[in-house]
């Protein structure tokens, strides 16, 4: 295999030194063993890539960080398109449309977008990419005021299976975008994105905790006040067991805790009425107060480098007494649990069906999400973590929503969505990859389902 003469940017093959660097994802326990890494320099590059996949009889996964590779299985036969080098950012302030290249990670646009008084839907997460999450959904600290980022994208420049690019938006490959928007990157290898912003700089918002063994006072006290909260008020329920790591703060490290962050869109003294109830469960550590929108991605102290780890997640369709006893008794004081963190996102708001327009995916017909994740440095670690992620899985199910949520999803799973948009998708993948070159974390089959007729690419 050879088409560096057509590439800006590399063409990586197994017996070069930085072959193993290239393969790896951010998710350091996948193994990923493509035929061939592509660094692709600009949308050129991603056609050749393309193209060449095409001639060669082999496909093409486009990769902009691996924070969702585990899905993506072995790799085999497949080309692994690396995108971290399409790092165009720009920021419009007087239309509020920020235009990021396939490559570009959250933290550097809620940077850019921050230096003009504007606030970005990034999710909790530094360094994840901005094309990938918002190609699945992408849960923000604003998704109940605001809804999914997906459904705020104008554009979004694509590389189709036969290597055209081309500008999908309302008028222009109108399946193509309301496919990207929510369903994955199923049909086409984005190059570049467009989609609004939001002015605003700071927020009142931070992190409440007590020791694990108040489990069942706070989260039954978080679980009512979030039937109460305004729309301006996205918050999250966790269970905490931290490593001893050095870069954690002293009073979290190494400790196991129940916490809630919260960020609320809401005057001083709204935000801290409301809290107040929460406050009355006197937590231990209490970082409330007010934030520069630019700042909350360390909120939820996300790692911010590649580690070995293995998550998964569901929506539930509520959290009735008796879930959050299920939820209790697998991950509360009295399990030895080698889960990090289990969390529940409130959802609600702008996230419910309907309340946002456009898109696969344009809300959720579920009240939260839960995610759980656990650090897999080494085999015994990660049967450990995968049989505790089966384990909370099974104990959540009677309260798993009928659909699902992509990007929570780190383990293959079938279905995500309502049968129509199932059908829709599917009918997307057909008229625009119908050889299935494209290699998605979660894929549609490329089967014709009843989801209406699309018309091949270019008519
Ligand atoms: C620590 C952590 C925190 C997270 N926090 C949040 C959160 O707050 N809210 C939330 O909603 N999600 C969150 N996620 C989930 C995250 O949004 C998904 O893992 C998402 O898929 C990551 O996108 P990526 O580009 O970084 O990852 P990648 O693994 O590179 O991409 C995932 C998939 O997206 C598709 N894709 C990526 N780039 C392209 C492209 N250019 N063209 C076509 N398809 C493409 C591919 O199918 C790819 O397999 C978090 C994940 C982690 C690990």
């Amino acid at each position: 295999m050879d088409f560096t003469g057509e590439l800006h940017g590399r063409l990586v093959l197994p017996h070069d030194p930085d072959w193993h660097t290239a393969r790896m994802a951010w998710q350091l326990a996948v193994d990923q063993q493509p035929a061939a890494v592509v660094y692709a320099a600009s949308a050129q590059d991603v056609s050749a890539t393309v193209l060449a996949a095409l001639q060669m009889g082999l496909r093409v996964a486009p990769q902009g960080t691996g924070h969702n590779a585990a899905p993506l299985g072995p790799l085999n036969r497949t080309i692994l398109l690396r995108t971290d080098r399409l790092g165009e950012i720009s920021v419009n302030p007087l239309t509020g449309i920020a235009r990021v290249g396939a490559g570009v990670r959250w933290i550097q646009l809620t940077d850019a977008a921050s230096k003009y008084g504007l606030m970005a839907l990034a999710g909790s997460a530094a360094d994840v990419g901005v094309v990938g999450y918002t190609l699945g959904g992408g849960v923000s600290w604003f998704a109940r005021s605001h809804g999914l980022a997906s459904n705020h994208v104008v554009a979004a420049e694509v590389v189709l299976a036969d290597g055209t690019l081309v500008r999908a938006d309302a008028d222009n490959h109108p399946d193509l975008f309301w496919a990207l928007r929510g369903g994955g990157g199923i049909a086409g290898i984005v190059t570049a994105l467009e989609f609004r912003l939001f002015p605003m700089t700071e927020v009142q918002a931070g992190l409440l905790a007590w020791p694990i063994e108040r489990a069942p006072a706070v989260l039954s006290s978080w679980r009512r006040w979030v039937d109460d909260v305004p729309d301006q008020v996205t918050s999250v329920g966790r269970m905490l067991r931290l490593p001893p790591l050095p870069d954690l703060p002293e009073p979290l490290r190494g400790r196991s805790l129940v916490a809630i962050e919260a960020v609320c869109d809401l005057p001083v003294p709204q935000a801290e009425a409301l809290l107040a109830p929460l406050r009355a469960l006197a937590p231990e550590l209490d970082t409330f107060g007010t934030t520069a929108v630019s700042d909350l991605h360390l909120l939820h102290m996300d790692p911010p480098y590649p580690v070995p780890a293995a998550g998964d997640g569901m929506l539930l369709s509520g959290l009735p007494s008796g879930a959050l006893a299920a939820f209790l008794g697998m991950t509360g004081a009295g399990r030895d649990l080698p889960l990090l963190s289990v969390e529940l996102r409130h959802l609600g708001g702008a996230l419910r069906p309907g309340a946002a327009s456009g898109g696969a995916v344009d809300g959720f017909d579920a009240e939260f999400a839960l995610f759980a994740a656990g650090i897999t440095p080494d085999a015994p670690s990660a049967v450990a973590t995968h049989a505790a992620l089966d384990e909370l899985r099974m104990a959540m199910s009677p309260w798993e929503a009928a659909t699902g949520y992509r990007n929570f999803a780190e383990r293959s799973r079938g279905r995500f969505d309502a049968p129509e948009v199932e059908a829709r998708l599917r009918a997307v993948k057909a008229a625009y990859d119908p050889g299935d070159l494209i290699h998605a974390n979660h894929p549609v089959p490329v089967s014709r389902g009843n989801g209406g007729p699309v018309p091949a690419p270019g008519r």
